[in-house]
């Protein structure tokens, strides 16, 4: 129902950020090899996801509105993703519930695509459109029938700032897709994806090309650590530069961020952190699956042994650079 919906919405929408999570995340799903995103006043006024991915049937655009539907089957590995990743068919139900949305949608090899606008949960309206592969979402009008939840809302400098934070996130996740963002019609950023991921934190961070970021790779039976990490003497200073992925999925966990900061021993400054980028490949039985679906924060098994692999292999990484002489 609308309501059940609407109670969805308040647990997992809460803000425009959310929305771009989810309707971006969905485009990854899909497959799809170009992400542009366009935003107006923060997503307060508008927020459009266009994507060049798997698209959906005329038959199945109206099931992808419905709560828990979802086409992604749970596999093993697929119940990681949707843990982490979003929340079992309820995205697109939830923010159709307090909102108006715009799809328009067609898969590769399809006469017509389908074009379908709902506003607060019911169906305005279903057509044919043309068929250009992929999907094209449009949110406006957000929360335009729960007006506390608007009130909620942080100026739109604050939630301008999540919104960034959460696409460099997911850019750096997945440095194949090529990712666009707009704000008020001025391009934010752009990545390639070309599969560069020193590329994509450099467009991020404003990196100059050059060694100041180093790759790192590690192992172990369990798990294997990849990414850049920067030296020492490229600090910022907050954490919100580490940026963890696991299956190059984007989660967070307290203890794993740690593990990066304690591999550079005491070589940072009181209140500077690393700029870092560290993917963990493992297999998902290790991903504790008992958490909030909504939440990012994801706890493992065997999460000691992989914090001592991660700053050994952070340690290591900065050691040998240092035996590098200076010419
Ligand atoms: P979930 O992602 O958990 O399956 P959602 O509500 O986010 O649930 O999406 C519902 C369904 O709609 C998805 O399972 C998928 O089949 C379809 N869908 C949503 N967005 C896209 C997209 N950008 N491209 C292709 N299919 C999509
Ligand atoms: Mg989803």
């Amino acid at each position: 129902t609308v309501l059940a919906n609407q109670i969805a919405a308040g647990e997992v929408i809460e803000r425009p950020a959310s929305i771009v999570k989810e309707l971006v995340e969905n485009s990854l799903d899909a497959h799809s090899q170009r992400v542009d995103i366009i935003v107006e006043n923060a997503g307060l006024d508008s927020i459009r996801v266009i994507d060049d991915g798997d698209g959906i049937t005329s038959d199945d655009v109206q099931l992808a509105f419905r709560r828990h539907a979802t086409s992604k089957i749970a596999s093993r590995k697929d119940l990681f993703r949707v843990q982490t990743m979003g929340f079992r068919g309820e995205a697109l139900p939830s923010i159709a519930s307090v909102a108006d949305v715009e799809l328009v949608t067609a898969q590769a090899g399809q006469d017509a695509g389908t074009q379908i606008h709902l506003r607060g949960g019911k169906t305005v309206e279903k057509k044919p459109a043309p068929a250009r592969q992929g999907t094209d979402v449009r949110v406006t009008d957000l929360f335009f029938n729960t007006p506390a939840r608007l009130k909620y809302l942080k100026s739109p400098q604050t939630e301008l700032t999540r919104i960034t934070d959460i696409i460099n996130r997911l850019a750096l996740a997945n440095p194949a897709v090529a990712f666009s963002f707009t704000h008020n019609g001025k391009e934010i950023f752009r990545s390639a994806g070309n599969d560069n991921l020193q590329q994509v934190i450099a467009a991020i961070y404003g990196i100059k090309a050059g060694r100041k970021m180093l790759p790192i790779a590690g192992e172990d039976d369990d798990f294997k650590v990849t990414g850049f990490v920067s030296l020492p003497e490229l600090t910022r200073a907050s954490r919100q530069y580490i940026t963890l992925t696991i299956n190059h999925r984007y989660i967070r966990n307290f203890e794993l961020t740690k593990a990066i900061i304690q591999g550079y021993e005491s070589k940072l400054m009181v209140g500077r952190y690393p700029i870092a980028v560290v993917n963990i490949d493992l297999d998902p039985v290790l991903v504790d699956v008992n958490v909030h679906p909504a939440k990012r924060e994801v706890r493992l098994s065997k999460e000691p042994q992989l914090t001592k692999l991660i700053a050994k292999t952070i340690r290591e990484r900065i050691a040998s650079e240092n035996l590098i002489p200076d010419v």
